[in-house]
């Protein structure tokens, strides 16, 4: 076995040599670290996947990140924002094609208040009582994410982008922080829900440095899930000349991050699939365990253009499923009928 992976393994963490290491690793050393994150994430969870159903709640935005297509300053985008029922019914088809969580994701649309919010989560508790609420909604105020969390939302994704100063300031504009970022997903852990941190594989101006930075800081917050996609040039941001990341290097870091957190909840994203048709089968060999298939209603899907060239924008729902169903299938996986959250036994 190759030192370097049987150290990563053992340690359950990883020096900066190994780091800048196994991104130069051959197609044969990275087979072997693609195989022995595999068998940890097997380990950890069977061959069980676990699927997010995602609603993408509003492509409304104050915000202004420089890679992302909903940016405020962005004024090719269209913008549109669900309905309380339409939400709601997105949930019941979901549930209805067998998915036991739903991902109710948006750009910072201020629409989107806690006494909105609230109803829409419980509205989705009482129709959908067996099924588990992960709200993804960017930075708001550590009251607010206690009411939602009373309201009886379980999870909150926020993908902290970098843990690198520097790299920060050059992905956001001045009024954004690092700083502030980190205390989100801090409160969020404290207040109790199950927390999902997470960066872009190859984001402009990323180095080795920064992807240490984030490790530390990972194994600092310990998450309970992290998402990793890889970044994706949208052509309407001023990030337009930058190149997109690379399939290879998201996999080897979705690979390090199963061994160095065996349980993570670990998601091969929508983007990995957008660079390779291929790429969520290949997510799940390098060691993720979660798919996040698409349940907004097919008439916005193009709205919500976080990237150029997004996968499953004319599928209704329902083929999503099935499509995906038979991917997992057919690499030998099968969907978990649960809700799969962190640290259950499968
Ligand atoms: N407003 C929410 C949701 C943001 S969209 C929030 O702030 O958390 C979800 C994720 O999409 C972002 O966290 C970012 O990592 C990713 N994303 C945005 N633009 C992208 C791009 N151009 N390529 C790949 N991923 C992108």
């Amino acid at each position: 076995m190759n030192e370097i992976v049987e150290n990563i393994y053992k340690n359950r963490n990883i020096s900066f040599e190994e780091l800048k290491a196994v991104f130069d690793f051959s197609e044969e050393e990275r087979e072997e670290l693609f195989s022995k994150a595999r068998q940890v994430s097997i380990n950890s969870f069977g061959k069980n996947i676990y699927l997010r159903g995602l609603v993408e709640i509003s492509s409304f935005c104050k915000n202004d990140c420089f890679y992302c297509g909903i940016r405020k300053s962005n004024g090719r985008a269209e913008r549109y924002r669900l309905s309380e029922e339409v939400i709601s019914e997105c949930c019941r088809i979901g549930r209805s094609l067998g998915f036991y969580t739903f991902v109710l994701q948006g750009g910072e649309d201020e629409y989107f208040t806690d006494e909105v919010m609230e109803r829409i989560v419980g509205r989705i508790k009482r129709e959908c009582p067996d099924c588990a609420v992960t709200l993804s909604l960017g930075e708001r105020s550590a009251e607010s994410y206690k009411r939602l969390f009373e309201a009886s939302a379980d999870r909150y994704l926020l993908r902290h982008e970098t843990a690198d100063e520097n790299h920060y300031k050059k992905l956001h504009p001045g009024y954004m922080s690092l700083k502030n970022r980190k205390e989100c997903l801090y409160n969020l852990k404290n207040i109790g829900y199950q927390t999902g941190c997470g960066i872009m594989a190859g984001s402009p101006f990323q180095t080795v440095e920064c992807i240490y930075e984030d490790i530390k800081f990972m194994q600092d917050l310990q998450p309970h899930m992290i998402g990793i996609g890889p970044y994706i040039t949208h052509k309407d941001t001023p990030f337009k000349d930058f190149k997109s990341g690379s399939v290879k290097d998201t996999l080897v870091l979705l690979s390090v991050l199963r061994l160095i957190f065996p349980k993570v909840l670990l998601p091969a994203t929508t983007a990995l699939g957008t660079l390779d048709p291929m790429g969520r089968e290949k997510g799940i060999l390098a060691g993720a365990n979660v798919l996040m298939p698409n349940l907004s209603p097919v008439g916005v899907r193009k709205k919500y253009s976080l990237y150029d060239n997004k996968i499953c924008m004319g599928e209704e729902a329902a083929e999503c499923n099935v499509c995906l169903r038979n991917r997992i299938k057919r690499i030998g996986y099968r969907v978990a009928n649960c809700r799969g959250d962190y640290g259950v036994k499968y």
